[in-house]
């Protein structure tokens, strides 16, 4: 049985493409990608749809997530899709960042944000360096140290294919002091490629070497801006996950099905790196490792640092699933209650972000939510070195989620009243549009109107003086006849005789 939640990635939900009852066969959409920011799911096995419906779900809220259910068929059956890009060389970017999206690839150093969007973001800016980061996020992990081991060619195919898109003019992989089996590997598949641009970087094994910013602070000295990206200044960092999966998107076209997944702590028996596939119920993860050995404690997705507990062992592999890590009390004890803060500065002296945690932890405690964000709470990378330290036990990390939390949620509210404000002021000034072009009409009908019934009046009036006119040339030929009276006929002159006479008697013309 695998479960594949809808949302395994940073961004919108991925929509449904199937219903219950339907076969599917491994690498086929089950789910599409809904908005810019978001990702596909694939069936990572053949099978058929049982339900799709809340299960328990990997997060720190513990809250059930819409998921897609499959009852595997135990044959393993891949659709038959069309041979993949190997030509990648000659394919312009859109179209393989395309293909990456189709393919469903997040980031798999843990952050899960769509990879398609981070290159595409990163293709218009000038990429002078790329690092594939194969640096373990925290200690307990060492699920890329394994695969640098076992898939070095596959890592570096993955990064000519980055090249490929960003045109970078170096590139660095980063590896940790202790990664030396890992290092040979990866060298030998660097000499294969015969490209000197590629240079492998050991950094030191200090948490928390492998994020994205202190590992560019290390192997740069530059700073990422605060709020920023590291594409803001020329780099751009790939997890060599990452890079993998690429690779095996773009030349084989196998969309992100499966993950290399630590699993590890006193609380498993053999503990070791298993390749999962996605919807894999972390209780199966453990069995495969020999099942839990005694007195496990707790359950976390992630490392001791920034992993989170989850309530049961019927949650899947996502993902951004790095590590199940089982631990004891003896290895992990339960923090002693919250103390006072004493003011001692060791949480200041730990951050490798260079922020303030305690003047954080006093906004955020009182909800200062805008004086957080005036201390950078958004640079807070949530490593757990303060909260480490602290001497008061504050679970401080807990302080800063909830507050980024609140300020997600307050600006996504804010987004919704400014877009429904936009909306009511678009609809007025639309209907204002529309009574103004209205009224604007009548007033050219009206006056077309008034024109036509001028023209009807000076045809009237035209045809009354012409009337008169015609009258007048009568009257006047009558006139002028008396003159040429010797001209007539006795008879005429008797009747413009007779004529006369009546005039002068009744006053009026008597041929009118
Ligand atoms: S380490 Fe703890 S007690 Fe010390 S200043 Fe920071 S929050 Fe306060
Ligand atoms: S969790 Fe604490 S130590 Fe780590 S970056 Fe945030 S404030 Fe700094």
């Amino acid at each position: 049985m695998l479960v594949l939640p809808l949302l395994q990635h940073i961004g919108e939900v991925a929509e449904c493409l199937v219903t219950p009852g339907e076969r599917v066969l491994k690498g086929q959409m089950i789910a599409a990608p809904r908005g810019d920011v978001s990702a596909p799911v694939h069936a990572s096995s053949s099978g058929t749809v049982v339900a799709i419906e809340p299960r328990p779900y990997p997060h720190p809220s513990g809250l059930p997530a819409p998921a897609i259910i499959i009852e595997t068929d135990g044959k393993d059956e891949w659709l038959d899709s069309e041979h993949g890009l190997a030509n990648y060389h000659e394919i312009e970017a859109a179209r393989l960042l395309d293909h990456i999206r189709q393919s469903g690839i997040v980031g798999l150093g843990g952050a899960g944000f769509p990879t398609q969007v981070k290159l595409g973001s990163s293709v218009y800016h000038n990429i002078e360096l790329l690092v594939i980061n194969g640096a373990e996020c925290e200690p307990y992990l060492s699920c890329d140290n394994r695969l640098m081991q076992e898939r070095a060619a596959e890592i570096l195919e993955g990064v000519r294919i980055l090249q490929h898109l960003l045109k970078p003019d170096n590139c660095i992989i980063a590896l940790e002091n202790h990664m030396g089996a890992a290092r040979e590997a990866m060298q030998v598949a660097v000499d294969n490629t015969a490209d000197r641009a590629i240079n492998l970087v050991s950094v030191p094994d200090i948490y928390p070497s492998g994020g994205e910013r202190q590992l560019i602070r290390i192997l740069t000295g530059k700073e990422v801006p605060s709020q920023g990206f590291p594409a803001d200044i020329g780099i751009l960092c790939q997890n060599v996950g990452t890079a993998t999966a690429i690779y095996q998107a773009v030349v084989h076209n196998r969309p992100l099905v499966s993950r290399i997944v630590t699993v590890t702590g006193a609380g498993v028996k053999q503990p070791c790196n298993l390749e999962a596939l996605i919807g894999t119920p972390f209780l199966d993860m453990i069995t495969a490792c020999g099942g839990y050995a005694d007195r496990v404690d707790r359950l976390l997705m992630g490392g001791p640092m920034m992993g989170f507990a989850v309530n049961t062992d019927n949650v899947p592999v996502i993902k951004t699933t790095n590590c199940i890590l089982a631990v004891t009390r003896d290895e992990m004890p339960p923090p002693p209650p919250e103390q006072p803060c004493i003011r001692c500065s060791k949480c200041t002296d730990v951050c490798p972000a260079d922020l303030l945690p305690q003047q954080l932890f006093w906004h955020a405690r009182s909800g200062n939510l805008d004086a957080a964000q005036d201390y950078n709470l958004f640079d807070c990378i949530e490593c757990g070195c303060c909260a480490y330290v602290c001497p008061s036990h504050i679970p401080l990390v807990q302080y800063y989620r909830h507050s980024k939390a609140e300020i997600w949620t307050r600006d996504r509210q804010k987004q919704a009243s400014d877009i429904a404000r936009r909306r009511h002021d678009a609809r007025k000034a639309r209907l204002e549009r529309i009574k103004q072009e209205r009224a604007e009409r009548l007033a050219r009908k009206k006056q077309q109107l008034g024109s036509s019934e001028d023209t009807a009046e000076n045809t009237r009036k035209a045809a009354i003086q012409a009337a008169l006119e015609r009258v007048r040339r009568k009257k006047a030929q009558t006139e002028i006849a008396p003159k040429n009276v010797d001209n007539l006929t006795a008879e005429q002159q008797q009747r413009i005789h007779e004529v006369d006479e009546r005039r002068q008697q009744s006053g009026k013309d008597p041929e009118q």
